[in-house]
Formats: C-alpha cells, structure tokens, sequence
C-alpha cells in the first residue's frame, strides 16, 4: 500500500515525534549487543534533519510491564545514536511530564531530543488516548518508522498517530522499504514462489501456512514446528517438540495441500548431549534440525525458486551441534539470483551471525509483523497513515537505499 512518507509532508521547521524500534539486544551488562535497528532508522533522521527538522524520538527497550526499570533507559539508547550522527543527541528521562514538554518545546531545527521508554508507563500497551495525549504534546508531526511493532495496537503507533491531522502523519523510510519488499513478494512475485517455515511453534504460525500456501508453489517445512506435522502424517517424532492440540488441523492441512508441502526426511537427533543424523527418529531422541538429505533438497528448491521467502529457524540454531540446516539456506538464499525476503527476529539474527545479510535482498526488522503484513497485506498501524494522493509523488520516489 503506498502511504505518505516523510518525503511527502512539511518538515521544515517543525517538531517531529519520530516512533522509532531502538528495541536492541542487550549484553548481561546492559551493553548495546547489535545496533542494526539503530542504524536501520538514519535514513530516516537523516532525512528530517537535512530539511530542517527537530526530532523528537519515541522507543520502546525490552518489556518493563509499565514501570520505570534503570536497566531498560533509553539513555544508551541516545548515547549511540549521537555516535552514529556525529552530533549529540539529547535525552530526557521522561515521557509525558513536565520535563518532556520543556525540552521537547525548546528543541530547535536539526537537534535531537529522545525520550524515555514507552513501555515505562502502562498507558504505551494499553493504547491509552490520555498517554497518547501527552505525547502528542511534544512534536507537531508524527512519523512511524517502527516496522517491528506496526500489528501492535499500543499507544505510540495506535491512539498517537490519530490525535495528529492526516496531513501531518506518514511513516518513515525505513517502514517504507519494508512494505515495498513484501509488496513485491505479495502483488507480483516472480515465479516460482518458494516458502521456507521454521521456528518454534506451530500455533504461532498456523495462519501463516495457510496464508503461505495460497500464494507459494511449494513450501518447505523445518524447524521443532516440523514435528507436529510430521506425528500428524503418521512418521515417528520420539521426544520432539509436537503441539497436540494442532494435531489435527495439521492432519487436515496435509490431507489438503499435501503435494506443496514438504516435510523433512531425516534429522539431527540428540539426547543428553549425544547427537546423530537418523531418517526416523528413535524413542527418547529428539528432533533438533533437519538432516543432510533434507537439506540437500531444501537447497536444490531454493536454487530453482525464482522468490524465496523464509521464516523461522530449521533447527535449534544457537546449538552449533544443530544450526547447520539454519546456514545452509541462508548460504542457499545468498548465492542465489532469486529475490531472497526473510523475516523473523531469530531468522535475522542467523543472518546476522553469518555475516550474509548484504547478500539477501531484505531482511525485515519484523517478526510478528513481518508474518502479519505477508498474511492480511495490512497492519493495524499503518492503516492509520493516509495513502498518497497524486501519481507524481509516487513516480518522484526511487526504492530506498537499504540502511548500514
Ligand atoms: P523467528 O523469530 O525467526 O520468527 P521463531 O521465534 O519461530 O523464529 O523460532 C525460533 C526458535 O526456534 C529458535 O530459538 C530455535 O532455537 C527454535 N527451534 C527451531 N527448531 C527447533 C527444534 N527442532 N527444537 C527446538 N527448538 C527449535
Ligand atoms: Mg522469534
């Protein structure tokens, strides 16, 4: 969906309360652990700033369930991104107080003030209208670039956004080449399709096989989601991973879409410590990546595959005994021609760990959202953000340039 950008609105001058996703890992000692998500917003700032903005920026950091939690400041936050800008970057313990409003009001063009966690005040997940009041209090133009928490309904991306005028709403370009990678894929992907699912849990993901299967010409199954469907099918699962209560709709699922599904034919099995490659999966073993044919084949589809889109791990990849299925279609996907999508918070993040990220064609910032946008081809904080009008904004724009 083509939505208004900041390309699009009057930046010049104003106060823009920018929703960014600072929501990075953290180190035992609350050191950044991986700064992408930061880096993934500098188009964006970089962008309001060389027009003569003064931004005002709103994250969330980890899950403080509503109170204030030192260890969860966004002050390193702020710390870093000035490193990143060269310049300084401002930071106000505070969200909606006094403090916030003062220095968000004595902000002037091309400074940077960046407030405290959202999620320190409950009204953030609650969608609260008087929290999202005291926010819109502090910026005269509102910009999402927080793509990981566009299917959220919380307050920075829901109540906020609406207390602004429609002209002076839009998303960030980093949410902007989000949705343009998964328009692709959605509208008009290149053909033969091929979907890759792993990860933990079959419940999670459920809407997400069915939605899949409507659009992809094969999909590949990995992952301890594997398990389910494969008990389903009647194979032995030994001590793996299965959800019973999806038993049936996986039965029901193969029984309808069998011929597109592709399950795993042999495994990398483990119990206490000791780990083996077998085709059937004895009692007391379980089930923690795909095996060697599995991933001969799984290869092979990728390189005929003309769009691959995957998600979730094909194993317990942060185990270096079971990440060698998890590597080998990342490795596929990056020597491949085919446009190469991948979402998933773990899913990047062993992307991350191979170093292969420049050599897919993206790789979302999104989880949750990711899977939500591929499903509905709409999220529910985008939907609050007017569409273009003319054709000529449109044409004036060239994809953006993926960031770091
Ligand atoms: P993503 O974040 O990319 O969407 P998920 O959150 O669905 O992926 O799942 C990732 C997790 O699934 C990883 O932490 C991985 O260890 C786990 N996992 C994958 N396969 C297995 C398996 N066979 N047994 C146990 N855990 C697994
Ligand atoms: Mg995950």
């Amino acid at each position: 969906m083509n939505r208004r950008t900041v390309r699009d609105i009057d930046l010049a001058g104003q106060r823009i309360l920018i929703r960014v996703d600072f929501n990075v890992p953290l180190n035992q000692d609350g050191a950044i652990a991986d700064d992408r998500r930061i880096r993934a917003a500098l188009p964006t700032l970089e962008h309001c700033l060389e027009r003569d903005g003064a931004l005002v920026l709103a994250t969330h950091l980890g899950r403080p369930q509503g109170e204030t939690d030192p260890a969860l400041s966004t002050a390193p936050l702020a710390r870093r991104l000035g490193e990143l800008l060269d310049s300084t970057v401002d930071h106000v313990g505070d969200l909606i107080g006094e403090p916030a409003r003062q220095r968000a009001q004595a902000l002037q063009a091309g400074q940077v003030l960046m407030l405290e966690n959202l999620r320190f005040n409950r009204g953030e997940k609650d969608d609260d209208e008087a929290f999202a009041r005291g926010l819109r209090a502090l910026g005269d133009a509102y910009v999402n670039d927080a793509f990981a928490v566009c299917h959220r309904q919380h307050a920075s991306v829901s109540a906020l956004p609406r207390l602004f005028p429609e002209h002076a709403r839009c998303i960030g370009l980093l949410v902007e080449r989000e949705i343009r990678a998964l328009d692709g894929v959605l509208e008009s992907p290149r053909q033969p399709l091929l979907a890759i699912l792993g990860g933990a849990k079959v419940s999670d993901k459920l809407d997400m096989v069915e939605a899949l299967l409507e659009r992809a010409d094969r999909l590949l199954i990995g992952g301890a989601m594997a398990y389910t469907f494969l008990q389903a099918a009647g194979a032995a699962v030994g001590e793996s991973v299965v959800e019973r209560d999806q038993l049936e709709l996986a039965r029901r699922l193969l029984e309808r879409h069998g011929e597109q599904m592709i399950l795993p034919q042999d495994h990398v099995v483990g119990r206490n410590g000791e780990t083996k490659v077998v085709e059937s999966i004895p009692e007391g073993w379980c089930g923690m990546d795909i095996g060697p044919k599995t991933i001969e084949q799984y290869v092979a589809a990728v390189g005929d595959a003309a769009t691959v889109l995957w998600n979730g791990p094909m194993g317990k990849f942060e185990d270096e005994a079971f990440r060698r299925g998890t590597d080998a279609i990342i490795e596929a996907m990056a020597d491949s021609d085919a446009v190469t999508v991948i979402g998933g918070g773990e899913s990047a993040a062993a992307v991350q760990q191979l170093g292969l990220g420049d050599r897919i064609q993206h790789v979302s910032t999104g989880g949750g959202a990711f899977l939500e946008y591929l499903r509905a081809g709409d999220l529910p904080a985008l939907s609050v953000i007017p569409t273009r009008l003319g054709q000529e904004s449109t044409q004036a724009s060239k994809p953006g340039a993926p960031a770091g």
